[in-house]
């Protein structure tokens, strides 16, 4: 059997576009790897630790789009369950065959007639001498073990990067009863001339922007220092994280003057997001550079298509914009499949979903002006010494070496090739921009010019035993139940 659209994803996007693709008649099935729908933003505890789900201000549709989405018996679930490529199938034309793999339950095969790529984002990593000391997490990591698990970090907190999710996670933490030191922008306070051009970003997210608002003040009042221009240039203890030094940073992305220390028993680091686009390059879609949206994107057109055909894309992959506009992406891209497929979809519906995209991209564009992060800048951090690629353990020390030995390298995939970087359990997720970085620095070229790491099924560890399942003999799925954790 085989479904019109396979969505890979649970998030905001992938919600919406599975809900409007059933909703115009198509069988669909969504998987995710993680154990509910939410996506990161609106993550949930598992359903065997439920809580009354509160998403924050600006996102009053999330509990509706949530319910609808976890009550629709029309769509097949499968949760817990990781994608780890898309192949196809030359007996089948038109038909793709997506490979996803629950650890324990083996691999398992979904044919879809369109496939769309909704896997979000995850933290951008930055590397600096001691950013994989034990204490050092993720904004988006340390919100998740708060939202998801109920789990608060013992001790004090130094928050640093340069998006504006450190707010939140820095409010949340507090609220848990856990002292937050300090909260370190690389950015300056925005020009007036920044904000005049951010006005137009104001109506429709009010409420948000007095959250942020109410957030800055509460922090000053409970005595957080809060300062910009400064960045973590190191982290420092003998087994795990005791103390933070932070530099000022001059109008040229240099630190400058002495670092200061502050004692901390955790830091966390958000400098912002990277499309999660492994899957579209096992897949081979064209991918962009576009570092105010996270870097490598995927390609597509204004239907959400990608390069590669019967393949769509819509959320954070497309470029880090948030949650409103993944879900006007979502909906918009579940339209297409739907009238691609020969459903009919009115014009007034299709008009809709693209107003609403645009109406988000406007908001998205002005956090993305002020919050990009100076990949320049950060890349500079790492000294000789520091990991780049912690799976594998090499340093920009390594790097140079390589390069110096080989001028002929200009791309981050023969580097890879050449001493290992990105070639660990995590496929390089959190070496590439630091590997980038650091080629672009040595080369004297732009970032952008040095490509991305390829992809290939699998595109997470997988026993060896169950690509056997890839076979075109094995047993496929079928639409048709939910297999969605009973709730409590
Ligand atoms: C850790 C984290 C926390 C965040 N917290 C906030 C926040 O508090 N506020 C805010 O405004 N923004 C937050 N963001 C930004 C957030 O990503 C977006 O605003 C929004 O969630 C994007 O929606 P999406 O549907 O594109 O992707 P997501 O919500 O990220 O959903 C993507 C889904 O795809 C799944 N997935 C990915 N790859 C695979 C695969 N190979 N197989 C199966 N499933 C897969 C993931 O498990 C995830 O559930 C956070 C981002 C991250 C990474």
């Amino acid at each position: 059997m085989t479904f019109d659209l396979a969505v890979v994803g649970a998030g905001p996007a992938g919600m919406a576009a599975a809900l409007a693709a059933a909703d115009r008649g198509l069988r669909v099935v969504v998987v995710d790897e993680q154990q509910r729908a939410g996506g990161q933003i609106f993550r949930r505890p598992p359903p065997s630790r439920d809580t009354a789900f509160r998403p924050s201000a600006g996102y009053a549709w999330a509990a509706g789009l949530i319910r609808r989405f976890d009550s629709d018996t029309r769509l097949t679930k499968r949760f817990g369950w990781s994608a780890v490529g898309a192949l196809y199938d030359d007996d089948r034309p038109g038909v793709l065959e997506l490979a996803v793999d629950r650890p324990g339950d083996g691999l398992r095969v979904i044919a879809a007639r369109r496939l769309l790529i909704a896997t979000g984002a995850y933290d951008l990593p930055v590397a600096f001498p001691g950013w994989t000391l034990p204490g050092v997490v993720m904004a988006g990591g340390a919100q998740t073990l708060v939202k998801a698990q109920h789990i608060a970090p013992v001790g004090d907190v130094v928050l640093a990067g340069a998006h504006p999710l450190l707010l939140l996670v820095a409010d949340k933490l507090m609220r848990e009863g856990v002292t937050v030191r300090e909260v370190a922008f690389a950015q300056g306070v925005p020009k007036p001339a920044e904000l005049v051009r951010a006005l137009g970003a104001v109506p429709g997210h009010v409420r948000m922007l007095a959250e942020a608002g109410g957030i800055v003040a509460g922090l000053v009042r409970s005595g957080v220092r809060l300062s910009t221009r400064t960045v973590v240039t190191a982290a420092e203890g003998a087994d795990r994280l005791s103390r933070v030094r932070l530099a000022r940073l001059d109008r040229s992305g240099r630190t400058t003057g002495p670092a200061r220390a502050v004692e901390a028993a955790h830091l966390v680091l958000g400098y912002g997001f990277s499309p999660s686009t492994d899957l579209a390059r096992q897949l081979g879609c064209d991918l962009r550079w576009a570092s105010a949206r996270g870097g490598w994107v995927v390609a597509h057109d204004e239907r959400l298509r990608t390069s590669v055909p019967h393949v769509l894309v819509a959320g954070e992959p497309s470029g880090v914009a948030g949650a409103d506009h993944a879900r006007a992406q979502g909906t918009l891209a579940g339209l297409v499949a739907a009238a691609e497929l020969g459903h009919p979809v009115p014009a007034p519906a299709f008009a809709a979903a693209r107003r609403a995209v645009r109406r988000a991209a406007r908001f998205a564009t002005v956090v993305q002006r002020l919050f990009a992060p100076d990949r320049e800048a950060l890349g500079r951090l790492a000294t000789p010494d520091t990991l780049i690629c912690r799976c594998e353990a090499v340093t920009r020390a390594d790097l140079d070496a390589c390069l110096a030995a080989s001028p002929f390298i200009s791309g981050v995939n023969a580097l890879k090739l050449s001493c290992r970087a990105g070639m660990g359990p995590c496929q390089g997720r959190y070496c590439e921009s630091g590997v980038a970085s650091v080629l672009a620095a040595a080369r004297g070229r732009h970032i952008g010019l040095g490509g991305s790491f390829a992809a290939h099924l699998p595109i997470r560890p997988v026993p060896l035993g169950d690509l056997r399942a890839l076979d075109p003999d094995a047993s496929g799925d079928r639409p048709g139940g939910d297999e969605t954790p009973p709730g409590p």
